[in-house]
C-alpha cells in the first residue's frame, strides 16, 4: 500500500510530480483512498491483501500523524507487515521516533543540489549514526538528463553508507510538465510520459558497478506491474456477486440510470425475481448496480437507460468503459 501522509514538504524540488491536490496540502491518500479517519486505511490495506506499506508524502517525517500510521499498521498486521519511508528530513529524532513505533526500512531523497557535495551535507553524519539503528538505509532518486555527474558523485560517496540505492526513471506529470520543458526535457515518446533520456542513464549506472546494491525502477514497471499487481489484488476483494472481473482486475458490470434508484431496484428485483446479492443500489453514484449478464436479459423490458461498465476496483472508482445495452 503507499500512504501519503501529508503534501507538505521542507523542499520545493523542481521535478516534484505531486499532484495539485496533494502537494502543500495537509491530506492523507491510502493508494486513492482520501483517508478520513484511521480505520480507512486498514481497509484499504486489507482491500489489497497488503503485505508492506511505503509511506511517502510530501515529507512524511514532517507530520506527528505518521508515527501513529506506523503503530497502527504494525499493531494490526503484525511485524512481518514491512514499511519503509521515504523522506528528506536529516532530524535524527524523529527518524528515531520513527524506528521506535516499528519503521523496517528508510529511504533518503536528497535534494539535488546537494547531490555532488553531499560529503558536506548533513546527510553523510546521519547515514553514518544510522549504521547503529536497526533499520535498512537506502537513497532513492530520480534519474535526470543532465546531472550524470551530480548522480555519479552521490552514489560514489554514499555507498559505504547505505544498504542500497534506488534509482527511478523521472517522469512527467501534470505539475512538473513546465519545469521539465522549460530545462530542455522531453517526452520518451508519444504514449510515454517518461523523460527521454533518463532509462539510459540510469541502465548506464547499473552497468557501472559501483560497490553498493543499485536498483533502477522504470515509470512503466511502476505503472504497470506494480499497479497492475495491486488493481487485480484489490479487484479480488471488493467484487460484488456477479461482477466479472477481467484478468487485468477491471470490475465489469450493469448499471441502470433513473431519476429514483432506490424504488427502481425494489420494482426490478421483484417483477423479475433478481436475487438480491445481484442487484444493488449504489448510493455513491446514484444507480441501480446489475449482474451484467442478467441485465442484457431484461434490459428491452426496461423504460430506463441501461449500460454495461467497466471501471477500476481502485476506492475512486473510475470508469473507463461505458457501453449502451
Ligand atoms: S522532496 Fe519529494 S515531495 Fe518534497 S518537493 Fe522534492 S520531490 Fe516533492
Amino acid at each position: 500500500m503507499v500512504l501519503l501522509v501529508t503534501g507538505k514538504c521542507y523542499e520545493n524540488c523542481w521535478y516534484c510530480p505531486l499532484s495539485e491536490e496533494k502537494r502543500g496540502h495537509d491530506v492523507v491518500y491510502a493508494d486513492e483512498l482520501k483517508v478520513m479517519k484511521d480505520e480507512d486505511i486498514i481497509e484499504e490495506a486489507k482491500s489489497i491483501d497488503a503485505e508492506g506499506t511505503g509511506i511517502t508524502g510530501g515529507d512524511p517525517l514532517i507530520s506527528n500523524t505518521t508515527f501513529r500510521y506506523i503503530s497502527l499498521l504494525k499493531s494490526e498486521f503484525g511485524d512481518e507487515h514491512h514499511i519503509h519511508l521515504y523522506t528528506s528530513t536529516t532530524e535524527l529524532d524523529r527518524i528515531r521516533r520513527a524506528e521506535e513505533e516499528g519503521l523496517d526500512e528508510i529511504r533518503f531523497h536528497p535534494p539535488l543540489d546537494v547531490w555532488s557535495n553531499i560529503d558536506d551535507s548533513e546527510f553523510i553524519p546521519l547515514l553514518k549514526l544510522l549504521n547503529d539503528y536497526d533499520i535498512d538505509v537506502g537513497l532513492e532518486v530520480p534519474v535526470i538528463p543532465g546531472q550524470q555527474r551530480e548522480l555519479r558523485r552521490l552514489i560514489e560517496t554514499a555507498a559505504p553508507y547505505v544498504d542500497f540505492i534506488n534509482l527511478n526513471e523521472l517522469e512527467f506529470s501534470s505539475t512538473n510538465w513546465e519545469e521539465l520543458t522549460k530545462r530542455g526535457l522531453i517526452q520518451a515518446g508519444d504514449v510515454s510520459s517518461a523523460v527521454k533520456g533518463s532509462q539510459e542513464i540510469g541502465l548506464a549506472m547499473l552497468k557501472h558497478g559501483y560497490p553498493v546494491p543499485l536498483h533502477y525502477c522504470s515509470s512503466s514497471f511502476k505503472d504497470g506491474v506494480q499497479l497492475t499487481n495491486r488493481i487485480k489484488r484489490r479487484a479480488k476483494n471488493v467484487a460484488k456477486p456477479g461482477d466479472i472481473v477481467t484478468e487485468e482486475g477491471m470490475l465489469i458490470r450493469g448499471i441502470i440510470l433513473c431519476d429514483d434508484p432506490v424504488k427502481v431496484k425494489d420494482k426490478i428485483q421483484n417483477k423479475f425475481g433478481i436475487p438480491a446479492k445481484l442487484i444493488r443500489y449504489d448510493k455513491e453514484k446514484e444507480r441501480v448496480e446489475v449482474c451484467l449478464e442478467v441485465l442484457e436479459r431484461i434490459h428491452e423490458e426496461l423504460p430506463y437507460d441501461c449500460f454495461g461498465i467497466e471501471e477500476y476496483p481502485t476506492a475512486d472508482r473510475l470508469e473507463v468503459e461505458r457501453w449502451p445495452l
